[in-house]
């Protein structure tokens, strides 16, 4: 990889570093959260994974545009990964009397209304974006949330049980049909949401946190003037490994990859994503792997990156920010 030249062509001030970060739910959600805690507002912009969006009760939900929006906002159900916490569902309960379908799918009633919310706006003609900036303001985020674009892009996954939509496949069936086939539907055509450019510009890294590689940083790749945005980045682009010591520290990571015939491991996670990162992070655990991650021509940090708490978030980011501004000195 060429980091040197990247080195040189961006320069950086002392203290903060403009981030555009590419995140999934629950993973992605912690480490931007430490990333906002560490960073001015200004200079972290936040590229959602939208390839879990669904309707159900003829309501637009965003999975992980929620996720990162409710942690961001201090309201994450940190025990559930999704929704807010201490929620209720009475509304949920008589959906489910009245025989309503898609019941399957938890929703608390308090996340109903910001359900309820969106999807006022996007049948006023709001983009997705402007309806999360505007969600997003009224919850008191400053930092900016994107959705990665504002076409429908959907995940499908394709199981030895038949082709299921991405919900379906996770919350409804909890994941256990084997995969053998992961596509993103729409991606072709969808184009990198505008609000997404100038922070693009702006930025002088790229931070791909710890999300799922197939089904949270996989549909943001998918979308070509995404790709491209990454591909032609002056900057650097640094990922950090969702796989600890071999195994996923929540949800279906490492069945998916073994699935798909990959390895299961922070080399099998750097092997998908070389090809748009300079940097990669490796959990310390793992450290016995960095000649390998090394031989994939990336260059490699090893850091403690398990998040249990704020405090590791904020570590975390830091740490990364260090790492950055070391190779952009
Ligand atoms: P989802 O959309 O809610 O499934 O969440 P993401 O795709 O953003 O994150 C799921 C991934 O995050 C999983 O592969 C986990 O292994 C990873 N993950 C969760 N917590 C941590 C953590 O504290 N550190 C690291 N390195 N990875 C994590
Ligand atoms: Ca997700």
């Amino acid at each position: 990889m060429a980091v040197t030249s990247k080195r040189s062509a961006t320069r950086c001030v002392e203290g903060s570093i403009p981030i555009v970060a590419l995140a999934g739910g629950v993973g992605g959600a912690k480490l931007v959260q430490g990333l906002a805690s560490v960073l001015p507002a200004q200079d972290l912009t936040v590229v959602v994974n939208t390839g879990d969006d669904e309707v159900f009760h003829g309501l637009y939900i965003s999975p992980d545009l929620d996720t990162v929006m409710y942690s961001l906002a201090g309201l994450a159900n940190r025990e559930t990964g999704w929704g807010v916490a201490g929620d209720t569902f009475s509304a949920l309960g008589m959906l489910k009397r009245y025989g309503a379908v898609g019941t399957w799918f938890n929703l608390g009633d308090k996340d109903l209304a910001t359900h309820l919310e969106r999807t006022r706006l996007l049948r006023e003609g709001w983009t997705l974006s402007q309806a999360t900036a505007h969600l997003c303001e009224k919850l008191g985020i400053q930092v900016s949330l994107v959705p990665m674009s504002d076409q429908p892009v959907r995940t499908v996954v394709e199981t030895e049980e038949g082709v299921l939509p991405f919900q379906e496949y996770f919350v409804k069936h909890q994941c256990r049909p084997r995969v053998k086939r992961v596509r993103f539907e729409g991606a072709k055509t969808a184009r990198i949401s505008s609000s997404l450019e100038p922070a693009f510009r702006k930025a002088k890294a790229l931070v791909m946190c710890p999300s799922n590689p197939i089904v949270s940083i996989g549909p943001i790749l998918a979308v070509p003037n995404v790709r491209s945005r990454l591909d032609g980045f002056k900057g650097l682009r640094l990922a950090v490994s969702p796989i600890v010591a071999g195994q996923a520290l929540r949800g279906p990571a490492a069945k998916m990859l073994q699935e798909l015939g990959e390895e299961v491991s922070c080399v099998g996670v750097a092997r998908r994503l070389r090809e748009v990162c300079d940097i990669f992070v490796i959990d310390m655990l793992d450290s016995d792997r960095q000649q390998e991650i090394q031989a994939l021509g990336l260059d490699m940090v090893v850091l403690d990156t398990v998040m249990n708490s704020d405090e590791d978030k904020a570590r975390l980011a830091r740490q990364i920010l260090q790492v950055l501004r070391d190779r952009l000195a």
